[in-house]
């Protein structure tokens, strides 16, 4: 199978063909009959990286299944994903992240890379079986009880101790729980003002001031999951500047959105962490720039329709992100000049593939490297609407929302997963994906 790939813009403004062949770039065209995409005035990204999206399988098919996910990302220029623990059961077994992985292999649309839970059942009490999921054919690196904070000093430590055993890393939801027992959303002004429970910044700050310490004292890596405030930030930064080997992620939403979207209580805005302020949203797009933020990750956090369709504080906690992320990260930091598409490709691809250990992403577009593309188009304009989401879940934040660019077309290790701006369909994609 080949395809050609004409006039596309590269992340650094050139211009040039692309070819591909056997799953990988190759120097020229040198097949006949080979599918030829015309990517006049599209820019190509490497293939896009999520390494924090919840895919509900197995436990909660309702909400969202292994293909219904891998659809809604290939949809949203993803050719990877990591996919979050607080399944049911919980992937804290080897058994389980082996499930998990086979099921995305077998659908094709994306690389499906199981993370393992950090504690057994998400319990935070004793570790989980880390050494066999790592040693396991899903061979998983990340591991993250995301959902629930490993609050236990103890736990959290032995953990860091343990994955560093094999180069992995654990990725912190840093919510102190006793700090926000019954929280609703941001503690603040508003909070009062709305008569909703607050969730104050110093219960995700003080964790990952604590997590960082934890994570110089034994040597490891540290991974951040969804930081929202700017005093977040600040400790990162200062972690950093001391050698402390700590990456950070951004979610879109928390790149655009703020606590005034609560007013309306609109439970499509309730999420965890909550939107915070302004300031907060302004630190976290220069902390991108200038990298104390690694990476934008999607936490894409599918509900079925009675989970959201209910008072603010009975509502579940979520936003499926996948289909929009590239386009809000367009209109969030691109479109203001903070960063450029190379940064884009950095923080959607590159980095996020360096942290999970994802083989394949580090030399983007070179001959030999497995084909990974995204093909965006940035002139276009959208009102985001049902019809762009391809998961089970409707809990976007942007329906109704004027946003900038799609995805015209989407390749995954050399054969198209989204053609002409819609998915190519699940036979064929599964065969391209099992054909060598
Ligand atoms: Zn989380």
């Amino acid at each position: 199978m080949s395809i050609r790939i004409t006039g596309a813009t590269l992340p650094d403004g050139t211009s040039t063909d692309l070819f591909i062949e056997n799953g990988v770039f190759v120097d020229k065209d040198t097949s006949t009959g080979s599918t030829t995409v015309d990517a006049d005035g599209l820019i190509a990204l490497p293939g896009l990286v999520d390494l924090h999206t919840h895919l509900r399988e197995p436990g909660f098919e309702q909400s969202e299944t292994v293909l219904t996910g891998s659809r809604a990302a290939a949809m949203g220029g993803f050719t990877a994903v990591f996919a979050m623990a607080n399944t049911l059961p919980v992937q804290d077994t080897a058994g389980v992240v082996e499930q998990v992985q086979a099921l995305g292999a077998r659908h094709g649309y994306v690389t499906v890379r199981p993370i393992g839970a950090v504690t057994a059942g998400l319990a935070g009490e004793r570790l989980s079986e880390i050494g066999a999921m790592a040693q396991s054919r899903a061979k998983v690196r990340v591991f993250s009880d995301d959902g629930h904070c490993v609050s236990d000093a103890l736990l959290m430590r032995r953990a860091l101790e343990y994955v560093t055993t094999f180069g992995g890393v654990v990725a912190q939801h840093a919510q102190e729980p006793r700090l926000t027992l019954g929280a609703q959303m941001n503690e603040g002004a508003l909070s009062s003002e709305l008569g909703l429970a607050g969730w104050p910044a110093v219960a995700e700050e003080s964790i990952i001031a604590r997590d960082v310490l934890l994570a110089q004292h034994v040597g490891a890596r540290l991974h951040v999951c969804h930081v929202s405030t700017a005093g977040s930030v600040d400790v990162i930064r200062w972690a950093k500047a001391r050698g402390i080997a700590v990456t950070a992620e951004a979610t879109p939403h928390h790149l655009l959105l703020t606590e005034e979207l609560a007013r309306g209580y609109d439970s499509r805005f309730k999420v965890n962490p909550p939107l915070r302020r302004d300031e907060d949203v302004l630190a976290l797009r220069a902390a991108l720039a200038d990298g104390t933020i690694d990476i934008v990750a999607t936490d894409h956090a599918p509900h079925p329709v009675e989970a959201k369709d209910c008072a603010w504080d009975e509502a579940a906690n979520g936003m499926v992100g996948l289909e929009s992320a590239l386009s809000v990260v367009h209109t969030a930091v691109v479109a203001s000049g903070e960063l450029g598409w190379s940064d884009v490709a950095r923080v959607l691809s590159g980095k996020p593939a360096e942290i999970g250990l994802l083989s394949g992403y580090d030399t983007p577009f070179r001959v030999g490297s497995p084909a990974n593309v995204t093909l965006y188009d940035p002139s276009a304009t959208r009102t985001f609407a049902v019809s762009d989401l391809r998961g089970k879940g409707l809990n976007s934040p942007y329906l109704g929302r004027e946003l900038p660019g799609r995805v015209i077309a989407t390749l995954h290790d050399g054969y198209a997963t989204v053609l002409d701006g819609e998915l190519v369909d699940g036979d064929t994609v599964a065969r391209a994906a099992h054909h060598g």
